[in-house]
């Protein structure tokens, strides 16, 4: 952990980090639209088991999604029930005020970035994208390669393409699914943490709910 202001690079996951009210939005919609669970189960499975690819269970999880009636409408009607993390707005403003990349590199869903930060435009977006018809319904998807351990590859392609070093990227997330990425990272921090692994792997945890509080580590 450096204490400069040599950090170039931000990079945020999302559920859980930038939006409050969800710890993964999978797990939200699917509850939400009341998918099969049984088959829900499965597709997580096979892909935790190897059998099945990343693209298929996101494949799979839209086709659970369609069949349980999720249109565009009434995702986004579901996503009403989120909210923005406490100080996100504020800290993104700071961090662009001084020139910073920001970043999301997320397993969640396109429509979320777009219905909570419509005002807010990302340096990038490493997240996935679901296509939706002129009526609204469910037409295809493309999924992010860079979720959970591959997450860290996500980061490294950013510091690639803004030419920064690794070591002049943060990461902030909560969960799991983060640990590869916050190794990867030159400042990780563990932010409304749910993982004791994520917490302890980090530079920093934070424990106040208030994303504000990372901005001293960062600037
Ligand atoms: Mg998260």
């Amino acid at each position: 952990m450096k204490n400069n202001n040599s950090y170039k690079l931000i990079c945020f996951d999302l559920d859980g980090t930038l939006v409050d009210d969800t710890i993964y939005i999978w797990e939200t919609l699917h509850d939400g639209f009341l998918t099969d669970p049984i088959k829900r189960k499965q597709a997580c499975f096979d892909y935790f088991s190897g059998k099945i690819s990343y693209k298929e269970w996101f494949e799979h999880d839209l086709v659970l999604l369609s069949e349980a009636g999720a249109t565009l409408s009434s995702i986004n009607k579901l996503l009403s029930s989120l909210s923005v993390m406490k100080g996100a707005k504020e800290t993104l403003s700071a961090l662009r005020t001084q020139n910073k990349k920001v970043a999301v590199v997320s397993g969640s869903i396109d429509l979320v970035v777009s219905h909570l930060f419509s005002d807010f435009e990302f340096d990038h977006l490493l997240i996935n994208r679901i296509y939706f018809d002129k009526a609204g319904n469910i037409a295809g998807g493309l999924h992010t390669p860079y979720d959970i351990e591959k997450k860290a590859d996500g980061l490294l392609k950013l510091c690639q393409e803004e030419q920064v070093l690794p070591s002049q990227a943060v990461f902030i997330g909560d969960n799991e699914n983060d640990l590869w990425i916050a190794k990867q990272a030159g400042l990780s921090i563990a932010f409304n943490c749910k993982s004791e692994k994520l917490s302890d792997l980090c530079d920093v945890t934070i424990a106040q709910k208030d994303l504000q509080s990372i901005l001293p580590y960062i600037l």
